[in-house]
């Protein structure tokens, strides 16, 4: 007999879909995730300049975009590559927040940064290296600002279902999982793209599934097709690197669209939206076994 979906994942019992809630829909601004709009994040990966920053947000909100992505602290590979410039980069971010209108998503690395970060942003990043630091999630939680966890790099679904749990067992339901691809034995990508994850989570979880195709491939070429098959794969919404000139990018300029670049995934993602219709409207999780 096949186990459900319900036995295999016991252990994270609030994430998953239930009679009583179907689909979470996080309110930011004036608009929601998890509804019935395809929400786009967008931006670059560091907060530069101003000047960069604004630039950007102009232009991706134009297209579509509701969000404006940029970190001002950086988790980065190298000790020695630049680390973000925290404070003043997230005043950077609420000024283009107030230029553009676009709602600000921003990574939190430390705990101790929680308070600082959330008077800012009006979404937490949670980034891959931190999803499983507990003590951080708690923190992010008890902020009340809605929480995008990202992926661990070598995290399955269940560990991302858990830490998901615990921002809610924290009092914070507003919870967004990020795909943003996975180490496996393929090295010709940056990470693999886990599209059944995504599709399974829309399966069994009540939480907005966000795809995230820069980090996924590493290499802005792939960027739009990944976009477009997490649209058909039903995820809520997308996060995407974009940088006025990607090859001079502080950070992930490999990945990076440029503005144009940007436009035409924007459009390029249009007619799979079309043809989800009601395919994506909530719905019970099939029961298996
Ligand atoms: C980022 O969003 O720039 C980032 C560092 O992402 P991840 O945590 O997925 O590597
Ligand atoms: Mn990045």
């Amino acid at each position: 007999m096949r186990v459900s979906w319900q036995e295999r994942f016991a252990e994270t019992p609030d994430v998953l879909k239930s009679a009583e809630r179907l689909q979470t829909v996080i309110p930011v601004l004036d608009f929601t995730v998890g509804g019935d709009e395809f929400i786009t994040m967008a931006g670059p990966c560091s907060v530069e300049t101003e000047a960069q920053l604004i630039e950007t947000a102009l232009r991706v909100r134009r297209s579509g975009a509701r969000i404006l992505r940029g970190g001002a602290f950086k988790p980065r590979s190298s000790p020695y590559a630049f680390q973000g410039h925290g404070r003043e980069g997230l005043k950077m971010l609420a000024h283009a927040r107030v230029e553009s209108g676009l709602a600000i998503v921003t990574e939190v690395m430390s705990e101790c940064d929680v308070p600082l970060v959330a008077e800012f942003a009006d979404i937490l990043q949670i980034g891959s290296r931190n999803m499983e630091n507990f003590s951080l999630l708690e923190a992010a939680a008890r902020s009340g600002r809605p929480i995008l966890l990202k992926r661990g790099m070598m995290a399955t679904v269940a560990d991302m279902l858990r830490s998901a749990q615990i921002i809610l067992d924290n009092g914070n339901t507003n919870v967004m999982l990020c795909e943003r691809g996975i180490r496996t034995f393929e090295t010709a990508t940056r990470n693999t793209f886990d599209v059944t994850a995504i599709a399974l989570l829309k399966q069994i979880s009540h939480l907005p599934v966000i795809a995230d195709p820069s980090h996924a491939a590493g290499n802005r070429d792939l960027v739009p097709a990944l976009a477009r098959i997490a649209v058909a794969a039903e995820a809520d919404g997308l996060i995407v690197e974009v940088h006025p000139d990607p090859d001079k990018a502080w950070s992930d300029g490999d990945q990076s669209l440029d503005h144009d670049a940007f436009d035409a995934m924007m459009a390029s993602i249009e007619p799979y939206l079309a043809l989800r219709g009601p395919a994506c409207s909530p719905r019970p999780m099939e029961l298996i076994g």
